[in-house]
């Protein structure tokens, strides 16, 4: 198509490709700051006209308006099983002072927000846990502002502590510590404060930059104190948006209600999504019926950081997935079409997949000078053995770095950090859960096995020193 509309032969704009490192097939899809190098490259002027290229990548851009405003943070709150997350964001939730108005929050949609007495706003993503988070941040969608980290005051950190504390990390989230079950006669928030210490965790009274606070889910103390930290994080963080544009955002869940039709819930980033707007998601589309909050009321429209849900699309598109309002049906078609092609075409053949093939092609080209994985061994020891070991492999200009580490087979939440950060899996001694390899295969993530650490090291030795060859 592009060298269709350039009247440049294909086999010339395979060839360019080719000097650039890409080996690409007549009909492989590239994406659209490629296709702008390659129409640059044979003399034309480029001019971006079809959402169906700028949304590609639309989520990370820059808002260059200068009318932005702030924007409530939007929060996620993450730890170890049993250590009061549900229990905490019900607490949370009576903490709205706007429910006596609207007759308070009624409806689980994905998200809620709460108003404080001050005034402000925050919004919290109702699905708890890492799994909700990394999945979205697998597909790009990085709608998490600040993460807060649930540790139980009676348990400690423990195994699915660190996994959030490393999937914040992966997402370079900052983190406040919410120390639960303060009204436990053993509770103990010293231990919890000395064990997250070890995971460089840095509280503020030991000079680091993590807010701490203690909290208890059951009886509502410090609650206060949790958002007040939430707010002086977001005011650090100043996150602004212009509410004066089309709507931008990201869908939070979606289903297919019997008597309402697909129904999903989105946040909305920026801009303002009103009643009638037509809007692509992934790869559905449609004109906005209604929007709905969490306290059944329908809205007119719905500004930054506020979640509704929305009815009207034709079907329903995959948490995680971007969306947009678009100026017309034909637009919303071409690019659902275009999407769909594209999506069939990744089935095919993984685009952005995750080896260490790829990796060694892009330290190659001194893209990343670091190389990020994921190490699951049998037991602790050995993981510790092969981090040691790996970790004296680099040097000044290239080196392993581990970003999660841990013992058992390796499973989806593995997976979709390996997909979030593009780091490939290493499994020694271990194996992945049908699950896991099922999701590693669809996302393009690679898992290597190992059974001898020799062999481990000794690979990605090599990978290493592929990067430090010199390059014609
Ligand atoms: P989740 O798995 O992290 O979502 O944890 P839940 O919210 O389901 O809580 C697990 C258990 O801890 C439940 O039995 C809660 O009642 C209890 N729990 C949660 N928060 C508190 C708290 O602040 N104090 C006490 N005593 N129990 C709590």
């Amino acid at each position: 198509e592009l060298s269709n509309r350039m009247a440049v032969r294909a086999v010339d704009i395979i060839k360019m490709l080719m000097k650039q490192g890409m080996m690409l097939k007549i009909n492989d899809v590239i994406d659209s700051d490629t296709a702008e190098l390659v129409a640059t490259e044979f003399g034309h002027t480029v001019k971006r006209v079809s959402e169906a290229d700028v949304m590609e990548g639309f989520i990370d851009a820059e808002d260059h308006d200068d009318d932005t405003i702030v924007r409530p943070p939007v929060v996620a709150i993450m730890g170890h099983v049993d250590h009061g997350k549900t229990s905490l964001l019900d607490a949370l939730r009576k903490e709205d002072v706007a429910s006596g108005e609207a007759g308070g929050i009624t409806q689980h949609i994905g998200a809620y927000q709460i108003k404080v007495p001050s005034g402000d706003r925050v919004t919290f993503l109702d699905t708890p846990g890492h799994a909700a988070f990394s999945a979205m941040r697998a597909r790009g969608a990085n709608v998490t502002d600040i993460v807060v980290l649930v540790v139980a005051a009676d348990d400690g950190v423990m195994p699915q502590t660190i996994e959030a504390i490393n999937h914040a990390r992966a997402a370079k989230t900052p983190m406040i510590v919410a120390v639960n079950k303060m009204d436990k006669p053993d509770a103990n928030p010293q231990r919890v404060i000395n064990e997250l210490l070890q995971y460089e965790v840095v509280v503020e009274a030991l000079g680091g930059d993590t807010q701490i606070i203690e909290v208890s889910a059951k009886t509502g103390q410090g609650l206060d104190n949790l958002i007040e930290a939430i707010l002086l994080q977001a005011e650090v963080l100043d996150l602004r948006a212009n509410p004066d544009r089309t709507a931008e955002g990201v869908v939070i869940e979606a289903k297919l209600d019997k008597g309402r039709g697909p129904v999903a819930t989105v946040l909305v980033k920026r801009g303002t999504l009103k009643r009638g707007d037509i809007i692509v998601a992934g790869a559905s589309w449609g004109r906005v019926r209604a929007l709905i909050d969490e306290r059944n009321a329908q809205l007119p429209e719905a500004g930054p950081s506020q979640p509704v849900e929305i009815l009207g699309l034709d079907a329903a598109p995959d948490p995680g997935e971007a969306f947009a309002v678009v100026e017309s049906d034909a637009r919303a078609r071409e690019i659902t079409e275009y999407r769909l092609r594209v999506k069939r075409e990744k089935t095919m053949a993984p685009v952005g997949a995750v080896s260490l093939t790829d990796m060694m092609s892009k330290l190659a080209e001194k893209k990343v000078k670091e190389l990020q994985l994921i190490v699951k061994a049998d037991v602790q020891g050995s993981a510790e053995a092969i981090i040691g070991s790996l970790e004296k492999v680099g040097n000044d200009e290239v080196r392993a770095r581990i970003i999660h580490s841990g013992a058992g087979a390796i499973t989806e939440s593995d997976v979709q950090l390996a997909k979030g950060s593009n780091s490939p899996i290493i499994g020694f001694n271990v194996r992945a859960s049908k699950q896991a390899r099922d999701l590693a295969e669809r996302e393009g993530v690679e898992i290597r096995y190992y059974a001898i650490i020799y062999d481990l090291i000794d690979d990605i030795k090599g990978v290493l020193s592929g990067m430090l060859a010199p390059i014609q």
